[in-house]
């Protein structure tokens, strides 16, 4: 019997979605370049092994699969997928589809869905959420393509995709790079949570002088809260955790230099291209790249003195509210960035992107997974969101119980020496997004007069000039 499908590496990622395809019921062909991967695998499979068939070639492959063949290719993202497309099309024969799975930039998932048009092979690039454990028992799958080449994998993909209740994280989002674009916002959305969370920390680490136990506790309460989610979930479980080899909690030995991989960078350079502010975002990935500087922090750390955190005090139990309120805004502030991007970039790209369905898909399977997630969806469904989240009137409401706080945590954290740039930078940004009247006229009359470059007058039409005189200009 043929199989019914296809996957070509067998990492971390394509060998857990290998055996999520397996395991429900899909016979499935598969190769790796390094072939002793491949024997590993099929070793490793366990009962699943008779609906796995391992392939030593890529001929092998295309003959051991059904045509027309689905062939999923999860590699390192950017040349290595270039060249398995190559050598795919040497194989592979008309209405094939491939598709990659990996973290491509959408741009090159735009020019390689452009370079196999007329190719006869179809071309789908696929973002998959949830890591190894969400490639394994579900993740969210969000789908670039056409929607002919998308009902012809629906099958498959929605079987073993994450369930949120009983509706499938997977979901078709548009054509060529909207699903790419898609995962890799939802990656920025990642980061700015991840670092929103880290600032937290450190204010109940240094600022409050609480252990790691202590901080996981308080984490473990706010999951069953407002903010429940994975990414709380985990924090506290990390918080918990012990180094086998010293016996002292884990993050108090792990360097402080986070990586990165690029999808944050991406998120925001596409925010940049296409004027949507995306400041907490862009502040994570700011933050990401400081920590990086180990040597150059020490020194300065050296040169100015450590900020030696001052001691928050008060009332504790208030301090603890204010500062999940404070996550639970600047939360809100970074996925309505996140959202705005997606905006621009589905009138950009003729994408017509369904923000209901990805708020969705995003429910369960993926790291941002999340409570608020059902309420987002459920304003985007109801219309209310469609110029910004924040306008959405449950997030209206939400925004002003929680606004409060974060303003009180950015300048208690600022006042006692604790970096909070994405905190700072989601509450900046909703400031200065609910200001009717901000401060550009200033900007405006400066840029007047060093380049003529007029304004508008209140109330009236037309461009305008001030009464600079001489010195102006240049
Ligand atoms: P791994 O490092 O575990 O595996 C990489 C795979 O790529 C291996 O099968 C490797 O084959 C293959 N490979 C690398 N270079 C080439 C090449 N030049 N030609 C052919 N095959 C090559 O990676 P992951 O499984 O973690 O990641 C795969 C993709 O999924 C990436 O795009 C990643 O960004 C994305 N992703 C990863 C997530 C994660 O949590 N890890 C989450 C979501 C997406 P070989 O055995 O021969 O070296």
């Amino acid at each position: 019997e043929k199989a019914e499908i296809g996957l070509i590496g067998l990492g971390t990622m394509g060998s857990n979605l290998a055996l999520n395809i397996a395991e429900h019921g899909h016979h499935i062909a598969v190769f790796n370049r390094t072939r002793s991967r491949t024997d590993a695998f099929v070793e490793s499979a366990g009962s699943l092994k008779d609906s796995i068939v391992p392939c030593y070639s890529l001929e092998e492959l295309a003959a051991a699969i059904r045509p027309p063949r689905p062939i999923i290719i999860m590699v390192l993202a950017g040349k290595p997928v270039d060249e398995q497309i190559a050598a795919l099309r040497g194989v592979l024969s008309n209405n094939d589809i491939v598709i990659d799975a990996g973290n491509a930039n959408f741009r090159d998932t735009m020019r390689r869905f452009s370079e196999l048009s007329g190719s006869g092979l179809t071309f789908i690039g696929m973002g998959v959420s949830g890591g190894e454990e969400g490639a394994r028992h579900g993740p969210s799958i969000m789908v670039g393509g056409t929607e002919d080449s998308w009902k012809r994998v629906e099958k498959v993909l929605t079987a073993i995709s994450a369930k949120f209740k009983d509706e499938p994280c997977a979901a078709w989002l548009g054509t060529d790079g909207a699903g790419h674009f898609v995962k890799t916002i939802h990656n920025g959305i990642e980061y700015a949570d991840m670092q929103m969370i880290a600032e937290i920390y450190g204010i109940l680490r240094d600022g409050l002088g609480m252990g790691p136990k202590e901080i996981g506790k308080v984490f473990d309460g706010w999951n069953k809260g407002r903010l429940n989610s994975y990414l709380i979930e985990i924090t506290a479980k990390v918080l918990a955790a012990d180094d086998p080899k010293t016996g002292k909690p884990v993050v108090d030995i792990i360097l402080d230099r986070a990586g990165q991989k690029g999808t944050g960078k991406w998120s925001v350079i596409e925010a940049q291209q296409l004027g949507i502010p995306a400041t907490a975002i862009e502040a994570a990935v700011a933050a990401r790249v400081l920590s990086s500087i180990k040597d150059e922090r020490q020194a300065a750390e050296k040169a100015y003195g450590n900020i030696g955190v001052a001691k928050i005090s008060g009332d504790k139990a208030a301090l603890l509210k204010d500062l999940e309120l404070a996550l639970f805004a600047g939360k809100i502030a970074a996925y309505a960035q996140g959202f705005a991007v997606m905006s621009g970039a589905s009138k950009e790209f003729n994408w017509n992107l369904p923000m209901p369905t990805i708020a969705k898909i995003w429910r369960a399977g993926c790291i941002i997974r999340s409570q608020m997630l059902d309420t987002m969806a459920e304003a985007f469904g109801a219309g209310g969101a469609s110029t910004n989240l924040l306008m959405a009137p449950a997030f209206i409401t939400m925004m002003k119980e929680a606004h409060p706080s974060l303003r009180r945590i950015v300048a208690r954290a600022s006042e006692v020496g604790s970096p909070v740039p994405a905190l700072s930078s989601a509450l900046a940004y909703f400031d200065s997004y609910r200001q009717g009247r901000g401060t550009s006229n200033l900007i405006q009359a400066q840029r007047d007069f060093f380049g003529a470059h007029g304004f508008e007058r209140i109330g009236e039409q037309g461009a305008f000039h001030g009464p600079w005189g001489s010195g102006a200009g240049g």
